[in-house]
């Protein structure tokens, strides 16, 4: 038996769904690998991944198989009981990971909820109600709860609701200086992203997620990593501190994790674990047996040699023909990022369009990102098929001919 649908269209959009979103004029209706095909027909390229989501592609058939088995297996049972898929899942990111234990919930704003819940929660718990204050840093996102935009670095996120989050220091990125001046014993976590993702694609220094890592051992402050979007493979590495050498107390990790079903998680270690004891935090669905099964086939793909070996192969690839049509077009000040998490920083002339960049590789049937209105940004599906990199920039450097009238 199946469910009759009455036809829709993207007009209907702007009747009947909150506008907190303007998507494309298109609906995609199916996807495969990196390729995307709409209501009429039209196939696309997709380089933005669901925003650094599908990292195995759309339809990979060891995820389809992994969630279909799944659904006729067991959908839900709440965390009165556990299941099987959530104890495997954690089995293996711990074994994955400098963690000990994994929280299970539906998003990185709720990952990171978690994680800020149990850095307070600790120094609450160890060293008093006076130590709960929170650096994080300027332009930095991490989610859309109350909570998570109190520390985002980004006021056009946290204006207009009221009373904030209090306790939370913003310092500039990258600025040891800064983070040194702000710290003290009454600082409970240091909350970073190892590459600002939303906030333009940029890259942590490693002296400065070192310094940080000292800084917060001097101050009994926890380290916790933002790695909603660096993690699960993107960078090359499964999670993007292993690239730097420096591990964190907490990590939070959502978007990849699913594949495009959607799961977060927080990672800890066991000490740190025990001051969220029965009671003190929980959702609902989280560790929901069908989310757990696809995450763990998820990892079961990504963390392997050779896939996280392909990423780099890939990302050198992508950045040097990006490179070369930055400067056969005079678009791109900088090409940056790690692995296929990918920033290209419009140059001079060309900055606050981003959003041009977007809809005219639209019009060349290419699906891309951005991030700000400074920088074009690319998070395609770790397995893409080098032919079709290369029919995507192809249909790229089209639509950037076309925006520069070359
Ligand atoms: C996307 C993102 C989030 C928020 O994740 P949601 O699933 O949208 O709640 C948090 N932190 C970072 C770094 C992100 O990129």
């Amino acid at each position: 038996m199946s469910v009759e649908h009455a036809a829709v269209q993207r007009t209907d959009y702007d009747q009947v769904v909150v506008p907190t979103y303007a998507p494309a004029g298109f609906i995609p209706v199916r996807g495969a690998g990196s390729r995307v095909w709409d209501q009429a027909g039209r196939e696309l390229i997709d380089f933005s991944g669901g925003i650094a989501v599908n990292v195995l592609g759309h339809a990979h058939p060891v995820l389809v198989n992994a969630l279909t088995e799944q659904a006729h297996t067991l959908w839900h049972v709440s965390n009165i009981f556990t299941n099987e898929p959530t104890l495997r899942l954690a089995k293996k990111l711990v074994a994955a990971t400098f963690a000990d234990r994994a929280f299970f919930c539906n998003s990185g704003a709720e990952a990171n909820e978690a994680a800020f819940k149990l850095a307070r929660r600790v120094a609450h718990d160890k060293y008093g109600p006076q130590k709960f204050e929170i650096i994080a840093a300027l332009n930095s996102f991490h989610g859309r709860t109350l909570f998570t935009v109190s520390v985002g670095g980004q006021p056009k996120y946290s204006d207009g609701f009221g009373p904030k989050i209090d306790g939370i220091t913003h310092v500039p990125y990258n600025d040891l200086d800064a983070l040194k001046a702000a710290i003290s014993d009454n600082t409970c976590a240091v909350v970073l992203e190892p590459i600002q993702g939303e906030g333009g694609v940029l890259p942590a220094d490693k002296a400065y997620l070192e310094g940080a890592r000292a800084l917060c051992d001097q101050h009994n402050a926890l380290l916790v990593f933002d790695e909603v979007q660096s993690g699960m493979g993107r960078t090359g590495q499964l999670f993007a501190y292993m690239n730097y050498g420096v591990t964190p107390d907490i990590l939070s990790s959502a978007k990849s994790l699913g594949g495009g079903f959607p799961i977060g998680a927080m990672l800890t270690r066991e000490t740190l674990a025990q001051h969220f004891s029965v009671g003190v935090h929980g959702t609902t669905f989280g560790g929901n047996p069908l989310a757990c099964a696809v995450a763990e086939a998820v990892v079961d793909v990504v963390n392997t040699p050779q896939v996280l070996q392909g990423v780099q192969a890939r990302s050198e690839h992508f950045m040097s023909r990006l490179r070369a049509i930055g400067e056969r077009y005079g678009v791109f000040s900088q090409v940056r990022g790690m692995g296929l998490l990918i920033g290209c920083v419009l140059a001079e002339g060309w900055k606050g369009r981003a959003k041009d960049f977007f809809t005219t590789a639209e019009k060349h049937d290419l699906m891309i990102l951005q991030a700000g209105p400074d920088v074009v940004r690319f998070a395609p599906s770790l397995v893409i098929d080098t032919a079709d990199i290369d029919e995507g920039l192809d249909r790229f450097e089209r639509a950037v001919a076309e925006l520069t009238g070359a």
